[in-house]
């Protein structure tokens, strides 16, 4: 990306794999976003899906300004993920390729509503909490689950997946999440979802202030809707007041620097000038970058971390903070985040010194 920018802070091979083996916490990537495309090719035969090898190919053919991956995660829903074993392997391969990235613990996100034709939640919650019990053994990452409302789907339908949240209660299931197109599609028509799951104790963390969107989605988000994160957030930047109450109360955005809406909107030195997430830092705001979609937007973890240093001018001090901002912003327990703190803080040091980035 941007290869040429004047904005690029050049770094050795030692320090390129520095940003691929610190250890790091992602709680922003929706699992149908890490498929690869050798499993996705072999989902579409397994399934007997009428979808096209070219198809296929375009749905990971990446042009000069990227396309939503929205329609491609529809032909999942509709025609691929049959058989609940497939989301088992797909948590298994995403968990495996996350660990080779330096994570040591993900929340995912995944959406039921739009596979609810072809099975319960009961048995998608089982499937892909089996891969992330396997991931776990094998690889060595923790992984947990947010459900996430579909938000282009009747309110309801959100209100009927926390019901399936709390009847079928896991402990891997940890929150409520919201996705897909937030435009026309505004945070408070699923408030009643949002009270049940808050009131039944799960964590929520909500899309909004993406795709340009007005930031009252984001106020509303966190005032209405009780968010306890945000992900994504750009637009607060359009509510400087709005920005400095939030940075003084601590909530915390798990942004994504190749959101797709600024790769699309700007140009590649305007996206390295002006990408948001400057804004936020600078008002204050805590962050942290994330993947999002990473095989669907052709990015790793690593790389959303070092995209951060590289090119938006944050440096290794800043990194550190958004270290211990993932990890304030996990659902876990006190203790736990205490001791990722203690092993994660001085082992970043200690790797960010031995390759000259400290
Ligand atoms: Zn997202």
């Amino acid at each position: 990306m941007v290869p040429d920018s004047p904005f690029l802070k050049p770094l050795t091979d030692e320090q390129l794999a520095f940003f691929e083996t610190f250890p790091k916490a992602e709680l922003h990537c929706h699992l149908l976003g890490t498929i690869s495309k050798e499993t996705f090719l072999d989902l579409v035969r397994e399934s007997g899906a009428p979808v096209t090898e070219e198809e296929v190919n375009e749905f990971y053919t990446r042009g000069e300004k990227p396309v939503g991956v929205l329609r491609i995660f529809r032909a999942l829903e509709a025609h691929i993920l049959k058989d609940p074993v497939m989301l088992t392997r797909i948590t298994i391969e995403h968990c495996e390729r996350a660990r080779s990235h330096g994570v040591l613990y993900t929340e995912l996100f995944w959406n039921w509503t739009g596979l609810k034709h072809f099975y319960g939640f009961e048995a998608g919650q089982a499937a892909i909490i089996e891969g992330l019990k396997i991931a776990e053994e094998r690889f060595g990452i923790k992984g947990r689950l947010i459900p996430a409302i579909d938000r282009e789907a009747p309110p309801e339908d959100a209100v009927e997946l926390v019901e399936e949240m709390i009847a079928h209660r896991a402990p891997e299931t940890i929150g409520l999440g919201i996705d897909y197109r937030e435009t026309l599609h505004e945070p408070e028509n699923f408030w009643k979802a949002f009270r049940l799951a808050k009131e039944a104790g799960f964590g929520i963390t909500i899309h909004a202030g993406e795709f340009g969107e007005h930031f009252r989605n984001v106020e509303t988000a966190v005032e209405l809707c009780g968010a306890d994160r945000i992900d994504h957030g750009y637009t607060i930047t359009d509510a400087p007041e709005l920005m400095a109450e939030y940075a003084k109360r601590g909530i915390i955005f798990s942004v994504v620097p190749t959101n797709s809406y600024y790769l699309r909107t700007f140009t590649d030195e305007e996206w390295a000038e002006r990408h948001p997430t400057r804004a936020m830092a600078k008002a204050g705001l805590r962050i942290y970058p994330n993947s999002d979609d990473p095989t669907m937007h052709h990015v790793t973890v690593a790389e959303s971390w070092r995209l951060m240093y590289q090119f938006l001018d944050f440096s290794i001090a800043d990194l550190r903070a958004m270290i211990e901002a993932s990890i304030d912003a996990a659902w876990t327990t006190e203790e736990e985040k205490a001791a990722w703190r203690a092993a994660w803080l001085p082992e970043f040091d200690r790797q960010a010194k031995a390759c000259g980035l400290a």
